[in-house]
């Protein structure tokens, strides 16, 4: 096997994070770390990944606040979708609404796009393009791991909000039909609480949206 991944749980939250690395070359990527840097920087060094790359599937605090730290040790790039720099550069106020300590972010060194095969060792992620939670927000598809992660797009019983600075419920339909529309055989992994099937989309849309 040559791509391994690890899916945790990170912050104050539970947010669904991942290790995602290339077992030739110990090179890898960190998606969403919601909080918790040092036990993140932890299971890296556990594991003996050396992290190239921090991708968001969209800028909101419960997907970054361990972003800062694990950047400044790794030296790791920051990726994100460029629809979704407004919320990255209004951090402060949004973290004021939410409740939420403001982190000190950096400048974004690359924006995530729709069919992006982000790289790393010998391997690679692709993004999806996942608007309607906010403006940028982003899949990233592990194929040969067989998941998704859909960030706060969807969850196992519910999908994810539209009322916070740039939701969109119009687009937030079609990303749920493009989920619906995905390869049955992939796990969904969403922001926060237990992965699921690609069936089980339609039933989550049956439900109310959350307040995550
Ligand atoms: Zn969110």
């Amino acid at each position: 096997m040559a791509l391994e991944h690890l899916i945790f749980p990170s912050g104050p939250l539970g947010t669904n994070s991942a290790l995602i690395w290339c077992d030739r070359t110990h090179e890898g990527i960190l998606v969403d770390p919601g909080g918790e840097p040092e036990e993140i920087l932890d299971l890296a060094l556990e594991r003996g990944v050396c992290i190239r790359n921090i991708l968001l599937t969209h800028a909101h605090p419960d997907n970054l606040a361990a972003l800062p730290q694990v950047r400044e040790e790794t030296a790791s790039g920051v990726s994100l979708h460029r629809d979704d720099l407004p919320l990255w550069e209004a951090m402060s106020e949004l973290c004021g609404e939410l409740g939420m300590l403001v982190p000190e972010l950096p400048e974004v060194d690359e924006y995530l796009f729709e069919g992006h095969l982000v790289a790393f060792g010998k391997e690679k992620v692709e993004i999806l393009h996942l608007p309607g939670h906010s403006p940028g927000h982003c899949g990233i598809l592990v194929t040969s791991a067989g998941f998704c992660m859909v960030g706060d797009a969807c969850f196992s019983s519910s999908t994810g909000r539209t009322d916070l600075w740039g939701g969109d419920s119009a687009a937030q339909e079609a990303t749920l039909d493009r989920l619906e529309r995905l390869d049955p055989h992939l796990l969904l992994i969403g922001g926060h609480g237990p992965s699921f099937p690609v069936r089980d989309v339609s039933r989550a849309r049956r439900m109310k949206s959350t307040n995550i």
